[in-house]
């Protein structure tokens, strides 16, 4: 549902030069592959004229790191688009990670294709290497690790922003 009010100083289309209104709707932000959250009251403006839609979407380094900490507490083995966040909000290639989890060359890139789980150790450690650079370790407890079951489906997740204006996992 998109909630258009009109603002002062409303700015011009940039395509039509036509009337831009703004206004707050949920967004779906892909992340890997068809894999992505939502967003809640994301700001977006549209053309009054030819439709023409712009979405800002504001701290989005918070934002990632919020979904992060979500991937890392979820009670199921990892899935292979979660596998490909969590590596590259590391920063780390393919080869980086292997070596980092040690394993072989290929098996990550065999993760994140979905031609093979990822292994229950090597799950549990990607969680710890992210957890550890999120600075997380320490409002995290490590009993989660137990309850992890078998599981290949990516977690559902709709954020919104707090009183603060951080990102925050909607209840
Ligand atoms: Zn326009």
């Amino acid at each position: 549902m998109i909630k258009l009010h009109k603002r002062e100083n409303d700015e011009i289309c940039s395509e039509c030069a036509g009337p831009v209104r703004r206004g707050r709707e949920n967004h779906r932000l892909p992340l890997v592959g068809d894999w992505g959250v939502t967003l809640e009251g994301v700001e977006i403006t549209q053309c009054v004229r030819c439709g023409r839609r712009g979405v800002s979407i504001e701290r989005l380094g918070p934002l990632m790191r919020g979904v992060a900490a979500a991937v890392v507490r979820k009670p199921a083995r990892l899935a292979a688009p979660e596998v490909t966040f969590l590596r590259k909000h590391l920063e780390y290639t393919g080869a980086r990670l292997a070596k980092a989890l040690g394993v072989k060359g290929p098996s990550v890139s065999r993760w994140e294709t979905g031609r093979e789980p990822i292994g229950p150790s090597a799950d549990r450690l990607l969680r710890a290497l992210v957890l550890i650079h999120d600075r997380e370790a320490d409002r995290f407890d490590p009993v989660q690790f137990e309850s992890i079951e078998e599981g290949a489906t990516p977690i559902r997740l709709t954020l919104r922003r707090d009183s603060k204006g951080n990102w925050a996992v909607a209840a």
